[in-house]
């Protein structure tokens, strides 16, 4: 799948090369990331935005961030911050910030011009009259009586439009293209509608706002954009993309190109899904670590560049495909390989005293924070009598091949010794609650004379250790295409959150910082928890497991 789709295969860099060699849009390229303030970005806005910005930056071109904010009722300042802090994270910068309200009296003027030029009326048919008198695939659609109305009525009803004298929904400005096209986005689509709803940049300017179709391509005309890249479900859009523009003669001609959208096995997509998560408290909040958002992702663990990684091995094609989750997960988790320090936490602990160590003795380890990077530095870890490793590295009846510790057996300690277990200590009811073992004082760093011990366990000592609370995801969602669904909410996975609070940490976290990233040894990548975690109470979260455990 990766190599199909690699950097190589991303079609929309063919077109611009050749567009430049063609000395198309005067071998300029700027792009534009449109986001509407509705809701989070997610990862499939990443693989939108790193394909925006990264053409611009190839091509020594820019890209601008448009806010596209025409449906005021569901969009927010909040929203607005929280875009620009994922794209400013993510790496990228905009050339200038815009927002289509910018354009709302640029839109009104070309709309009157469509209407002097008899390409644009005012309709007095209702929303459900309309979707009537659109037709069907295979039937065309019906002319409107007001399609004939004249230029000076069009005029002066939409200044009245304007001016706020018919209520909402009574009238819409409508393009006049063709009612029998077999595209039925030209069957006179809808350019205005009347809409009294406060915007939060225009507040109460406004009482008509100008639809999508008709903002998106004037936008992009007055920014001078060169390569309009939009997801697949715009290309049947693009004829009326193109009429606009054609009908208006404005300066510059933007292009509009489609590519799939990203489609991530497990989760959904969609700010309107997203949201939905998040107002029925599914998740906690949008950058819930469970979530597919950039601020979700973030919280989670994964680094701007793993996710900048991501998008280039996906690529960009023209198939609509699906991408398993296991692939996101490779991204962060060669990175944190490589770059994250090694550290030791015990989720489940148990118990052991060493009982020919002697109880007031203490020894500080110098060990390395990264296997094969020294560069890395090395950090102290105390060891002690008392110890606690983790509940599942013991075992009283061992299946076969078991490497761990055994009543009898030997382990090793990580950078430290190898110990023995002599004595299983139990509760009444048969419960383990500690091992008495002895430790071999000849094998820090080296190997035990005349035996093998094959098994290497991590633990940390218990006095110095630090409490924590860790928390592990699991899929939000409990099949792989949860829109496949009439009713998405029914497949929410019901454990995809398990919270341990019951952590011991080396001491070394103690300093952790805030979003700090560790490879927890033998456990799996985590990180500190930028919301929750306090000095006198961290949180980790696992941002992934060590190896691929899912497929
Ligand atoms: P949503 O349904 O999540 O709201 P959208 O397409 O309505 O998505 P916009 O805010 O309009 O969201 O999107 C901004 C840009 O990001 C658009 O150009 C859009 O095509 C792109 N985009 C959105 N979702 C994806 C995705 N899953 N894969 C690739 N690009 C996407
Ligand atoms: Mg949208």
């Amino acid at each position: 799948m990766i190599s199909e789709t690699s950097s190589s295969s991303n079609f929309i860099r063919h077109i611009i090369s050749q567009d430049i060699k063609d000395n198309k849009h005067n071998g300029k390229v700027i792009t534009r990331f449109p986001p509407e303030p509705n809701g989070y970005l997610h990862i499939g806005h990443a693989k939108s935005i790193c394909l925006n910005f990264g053409m611009a930056i190839e091509y020594k071109g820019s890209c601008n961030l448009r806010f596209d904010d025409t449906n005021p009722e569901k969009e927010s300042i909040e929203f607005m911050h929280s875009i620009e802090q994922d794209i400013a994270w993510l790496g990228f910068n905009w050339s200038y910030k815009y927002h289509s309200s910018d354009y709302f009296e640029q839109l009104f003027e070309y709309a009157i011009e469509l209407i002097k030029q008899g390409n644009a009326y005012v309709d007095s048919l209702s929303a459900e009259q309309i979707r009537e008198y659109r037709g069907t695939l295979t039937e065309a659609g019906k002319e409107s009586p007001d399609r004939n109305r004249s230029i000076e009525e069009n005029l002066s009803l939409f200044a009245a439009m304007r001016q706020g004298e018919f209520t909402d929904g009574h009238y819409v400005l409508r393009a006049k293209i063709d009612m029998a096209s077999p595209n039925i986005n030209m069957r006179d689509p809808a350019l205005y509608r009347i809409k009294r709803v406060h915007h939060q940049r225009t507040g109460d300017d406004w009482c008509i706002y100008p639809m999508y179709d008709f903002t998106h391509c004037i936008s992009d005309a007055i920014e001078g954009i060169t390569h309009s890249l939009c997801t697949l479900e715009f290309e049947i859009h693009r004829p009326l993309y193109d009429w606009v523009l054609e009908k208006l003669q404005t300066t510059t001609q933007p292009q509009q190109i489609e590519f799939a959208r990203l489609q991530l096995e497990y989760t959904v997509v969609s700010k309107r899904k997203l949201a939905q998560l998040v107002n029925e408290n599914f998740v906690n909040g949008w950058d819930d670590p469970r979530m597919p958002t950039i601020a979700g992702l973030r919280r989670a663990g994964y680094t701007p560049a793993s996710i900048r990684d991501f998008c280039e091995r996906i690529g960009i094609t023209k198939k609509d495909s699906w991408i398993e989750m296991g692939v996101l997960e490779n991204c962060i988790r060669e990175d944190l390989n490589d770059n994250a320090h090694r550290a030791m936490a015990v989720l489940h602990p148990l118990r052991i005293v060493i009982e020919n160590y002697p109880n007031d003795q203490e020894e500080i380890l110098e060990v390395s924070n990264h296997p094969q990077k020294p560069e890395l530095g090395t950090r102290k870890i105390p060891f002690s009598q008392v110890i606690l490793i983790e509940k599942d590295d013991f075992a009283e009846n061992p299946p076969a091949k078991y490497k761990r510790l055994v009543e009898g057996g030997e382990v090793r300690l990580r950078s430290a010794y190898v110990i023995k277990c002599n004595k299983i200590i139990k509760t009444e009811d048969g419960k383990i609650i500690e091992l008495r073992c002895s430790y071999d004082a000849n094998t820090l760093g080296k190997k035990p004379e005349g035996r093998k011990v094959k098994g290497v366990i991590h633990w940390v000592s218990e006095h110095h250790a630090v409490n924590a609370e860790i928390r592990l995801y699991d899929r939000l969602f409990t099949i792989a295409n949860p829109e496949s669904k009439d009713d998405f909410l029914t497949v929410v996975n019901p454990d995809s959150l398990q919270t341990l609070t019951h952590c011991k940490v080396e001491a070394s976290l103690g300093n952790a910082k805030a979003s700090q990233r560790f490879q927890f040894e033998r456990t799996g990548y985590f990180c500190v928890d930028a919301v929750d975690s306090k000095a006198d109470k961290l949180v980790f979260n696992r941002t992934v497991t060590l190896r691929d455990t899912w497929s």
